[in-house]
């Protein structure tokens, strides 16, 4: 854990965010700044800064599990989402703190921008 990480903040629920989803691994809120009619971050309890920072393939498997059923509990299962995990500059990582973005309700692009 991190002291002044925001998201080790939020899942020791300092900064109380209502959590979708809840579990020994990982938790799931609201983006703050939505960019689909769904848009939620998966975030691992333990502290790890992005993907070039971990070889934890089970931690990973359970962001990605996580992120289908929450997708499931928001009805956007069938038509469809999007997960994604920024990683540093080139991708516009803001917060240092490994998560899953998972997006739907909306029909996205490909390529992405
Ligand atoms: P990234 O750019 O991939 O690092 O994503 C960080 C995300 O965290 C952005 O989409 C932000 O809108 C979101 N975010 C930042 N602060 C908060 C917060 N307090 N609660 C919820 N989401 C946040
Ligand atoms: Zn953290």
């Amino acid at each position: 854990m991190a002291d002044d990480c925001l998201f080790c903040r939020i899942v020791r629920q300092e900064i109380p965010v209502p959590l979708v989803y809840s579990s020994p691994d990982c938790v799931a809120f609201r983006d703050i700044n939505p960019q689909a009619p769904t848009h939620i971050l998966v975030v691992p309890r333990e502290h790890v800064a992005s993907l070039n920072e971990t070889t934890d393939a089970p931690m990973l498997g359970k962001l990605s599990l996580a992120a289908s059923e929450i997708a499931r509990a928001e009805g956007i299962a069938d038509s469809g989402y999007r997960t994604v995990v920024n990683t540093n500059r080139d991708a516009g990582q803001t917060v240092f703190h490994i998560h899953l973005h998972l997006l739907g309700g909306r029909a996205m692009a490909w390529p992405p921008g």
